[in-house]
């Protein structure tokens, strides 16, 4: 058997981080910068006033209550037309510019005002309820180094300093493709020996939820001409492929035929469980994973090595997985057989620790047990984990 660390290592040497390409802001959320950013602006861009209140000479109002003449009122997104002098005070708007001559900020709850003269009965600091230039952001300041991960908070900033497009690895083109002549897909009942084609949407979401781009190649009967034609039409538009099915050993698994005809592939059996059977190669420098065709078997092979490898090829410099230490909250027995299982579980957070428990029924066709985990368990080889024990936990949401 493959050891698994060697598989997943070989499937990162040859997912090759994509181009790096422009792309609007307002589209790049969970893709990685491939430039530093450079602030060409200050954020804020002008002294303005954090609230509702008047601007005034700190001066005037050290001995409270004082009371000052209105001079004018400042709304956001309006020049101040007046300097604001001795005795005197401008009604202004949260966001507004800070007239001259003023130098703190009154709230608005702290003032009475009574036609153009207004008393306040606090004295404040100089500079009371000012925000700055640049106060977040200084011109000319490194804001994000390349690399970084863009969150909703980064294409705020971005926005904030009037960028509309980045340089970021873009997001892969993953062509899926089901493969089986039992596979229904069209929702009509089902003959005698069908089944449902459940992986290509399932894996389909796991590159939405994943932030990559999925493309659905549709369900392929077994035969080798129409595999053939899906899979170098799909290698040609596509950055990778994932196929599920038909790289077994059975009599009707065109897909390994036609791979090891047309891709330079990895047949791998791994010391895992499940999806021990990887197939990985390249058809024309594009990556495919060939993954096993029992549902829960393609999910978990997706996690174990497509998404990491598809992650590599947005510039993610660390595609893995997070795992925790979590307690076992019942006993998560399994038998010596030299492969490390990965076995469904739920973990639950309860007064600032992490508890794991089965996810229910393991086999690799048991997709609902599947569905109803929201991580895996590791097992290395050996009899499995007492309740209490510690284990590590991949966490798949
Ligand atoms: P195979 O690897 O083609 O021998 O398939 C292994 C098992 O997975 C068989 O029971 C198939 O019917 C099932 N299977 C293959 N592809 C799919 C699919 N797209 N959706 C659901 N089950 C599948
Ligand atoms: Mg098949």
């Amino acid at each position: 058997m493959f050891p698994y660390q060697d598989a997943l290592s070989y499937v990162l040497q040859h997912c090759r981080q994509l181009k790096p390409a422009l792309t609007p802001v307002a589209k790049a959320r969970g893709l990685v910068l491939a430039q530093d950013v450079v602030a060409l602006e200050a954020i804020p861009p002008f002294a303005n006033t954090a609230m509702d209140g008047f601007a005034l000479r700190a001066n005037d109002v050290r001995e409270p209550p004082a009371t000052l003449r209105i001079i004018e009122t400042i709304a956001a997104g309006h020049s101040p037309t007046m300097l604001v002098g001795e005795g005197e005070a401008s009604r202004i708007m949260t966001g507004a510019p800070v007239p001259e001559g003023a130098n703190a900020i009154v709230m608005v709850e702290q003032t009475e005002a009574d036609g153009d003269e207004v008393t306040v009965n606090i004295s404040v600091p100089v500079g009371n309820h000012i925000r700055p230039i640049g106060d977040d952001v200084l011109k000319g300041e490194l804001v994000f180094e390349a690399g970084t991960i863009l969150t909703p908070g980064h294409l705020g900033v971005l926005s904030s300093l009037g960028l509309l497009e980045v340089i970021v690895f873009p997001r892969p083109r993953v062509g899926v493709i089901s493969t089986g002549d039992e596979l229904v897909a069209d929702g009509s009942a089902l003959k005698a020996g069908q089944i449902r084609d459940s992986n290509r949407c399932a894996l389909l979401a796991l590159l939405e939820e994943n932030d990559m781009s999925p493309v659905d190649l549709g369900l392929l009967p077994d035969n080798e001409d129409a595999i053939e034609k899906g899979l170098v039409e799909g290698a040609a538009t596509c950055d990778a492929l994932i196929t599920s099915g038909g790289v077994s050993m059975g009599d009707f698994d065109y897909v390994k035929s036609v791979l090891q005809r047309i891709a330079d592939m990895r047949w791998m059996q791994i010391d895992i469980k499940p999806a021990k059977p990887l197939a990985f190669g390249l058809i024309a420098g594009t990556p495919i994973f060939g993954l096993p065709g029992n549902p829960v078997s393609s999910m978990v092979s997706f996690e174990l090595f497509a998404r990491p490898g598809l992650r590599a090829m947005m510039g993610r410099a660390n595609p893995l997985r997070k795992r925790v230490v979590a307690t076992a909250a019942e006993s998560l027995g399994r038998r010596p057989d030299g492969k490390t299982h990965f076995v469904k579980a739920i973990v639950d957070y309860a007064d600032g620790k992490v508890f794991v428990r089965s996810g229910g029924g393991q086999g690799s066709h048991m997709l609902a047990a599947m569905a109803r985990s929201n991580s895996l368990a590791i097992l290395p080889d050996g009899s499995g984990y007492s309740k209490g024990d510690s284990l590590e936990v991949l966490i798949l949401d």
